[in-house]
C-alpha cells in the first residue's frame, strides 16, 4: 500500500473540486499538506479538514499566474517543513467561447493560469528538488488537451500545453530522480462543470463507455498513486481518469 508518511505536498487550487479531493486523500496517506486559493478564507477551510486527519497544514493565497506568489509558496513551505516532496499543479479555470468570439482576455487569463501557472510552480521548486535528489510532480490537464473541444480553443491550448511541458520536464530531471507525469480527468462532477445544461450533459454522458460522470476522488485517487514510491519508474506519461472517454 502507497505511503506518504512524512512527506511534504502542495496542492495548489485546493480550496474546492478535484483539489480538495487531492489535498485529502494525499493527507489521509499521511502527508502533511500546504493547500492553495485564490482567497484566505478557500485555503483555510480545506486546511481544517486536513487538520481533523491529524496532519499538519499550511493555507496560503496564491494566484499562480504571478512568478513571485509561486516563490514565495515555496519559500513559505521550506520555512514551515524545511522539505517539499510532492507538487500537484492543480489550479485552473475555463474562459469557454467560440473562436470567433474569443476575446484577447479570455485567451490571455487562460494560458496565464492554465499553462503559465504550472510552469511558475514547477520553476519555482525545481532547484529544491534537485537539492533532495527526489521529487513528484503531477500536473492536472484534461482529456479536451489531447483531442481538443470547441468552444475551449483556449482551454484545449493551455492542456496540451500542460502535456508538451510535463514531458519536456520530466525528460530533463529524470536523471536526478524526479519524476513529472500529467493526469488527465475527463468530465468531473465540480463547480467547473456544474453549468452544464441538462442535455448537454446527457449527450456527454453517452458519450462516456463507463456511463457516468465522474468524481473528484477517482482523481485523487491516481493523484496519490503518483505520488508514492511505488510509482517511481513512472515519469513523462499522461494518464487519463476518463471512464473511457478517449481511448
Ligand atoms: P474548480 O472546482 O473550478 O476549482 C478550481 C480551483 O482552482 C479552485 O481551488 C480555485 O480557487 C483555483 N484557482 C482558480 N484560479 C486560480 C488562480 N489564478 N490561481 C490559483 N488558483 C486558482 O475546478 P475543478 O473542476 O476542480 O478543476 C481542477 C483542475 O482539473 C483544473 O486544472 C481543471 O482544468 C482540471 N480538469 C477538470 C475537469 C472537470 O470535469 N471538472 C476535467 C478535466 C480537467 P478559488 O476557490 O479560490 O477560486
Amino acid at each position: 500500500m502507497a505511503n506518504l508518511t512524512d512527506k511534504v505536498a502542495v496542492v495548489t487550487g485546493a480550496s474546492r473540486g478535484i483539489g480538495r479531493a487531492i489535498a485529502l486523500r494525499l493527507a489521509e496517506g499521511g502527508a502533511n499538506m500546504v493547500v492553495t486559493a485564490t482567497s484566505q478564507e478557500g485555503a483555510d477551510k480545506t486546511a481544517a479538514e486536513i487538520e481533523k486527519l491529524d496532519r499538519q497544514s499550511l493555507a496560503m493565497v496564491l494566484d499562480v499566474s504571478q512568478f513571485d506568489q509561486a516563490e514565495r509558496l515555496i519559500k513559505s513551505t521550506l520555512d514551515k517543513f524545511s522539505k517539499l516532496d510532492i507538487l500537484v499543479n492543480n489550479a485552473g479555470i475555463t474562459r469557454d467561447n467560440l473562436l470567433v468570439r474569443m476575446r484577447q482576455e479570455e485567451w490571455d487569463e487562460t494560458i496565464a493560469v492554465n499553462l503559465k501557472g504550472t510552469f511558475n510552480c514547477i520553476r519555482a521548486t525545481t532547484k529544491t528538488f534537485m537539492k533532495q535528489k527526489q521529487g513528484k510532480i503531477i500536473n492536472i490537464t484534461s482529456v479536451v488537451g489531447v483531442v481538443g473541444n470547441a468552444g475551449q480553443a483556449n482551454y484545449c491550448a493551455s492542456k496540451a500545453g500542460i502535456i508538451g511541458l510535463t514531458k519536456s520536464v520530466a525528460k530533463e530531471l529524470a536523471p536526478r530522480n524526479i519524476q513529472v507525469n500529467a493526469v488527465a480527468p475527463g468530465l468531473i462532477k465540480t463547480d467547473m462543470t456544474k453549468d452544464l445544461s441538462e442535455d448537454a450533459e446527457k449527450s456527454l454522458t453517452n458519450a462516456i463507455p463507463s456511463g457516468r460522470i465522474g468524481a473528484p476522488e477517482e482523481v485523487a485517487a491516481l493523484v496519490y498513486f503518483l505520488s508514492s514510491e511505488e510509482a517511481n519508474y513512472i515519469t513523462g506519461q499522461v494518464i487519463h481518469v476518463d471512464g473511457g472517454m478517449v481511448m
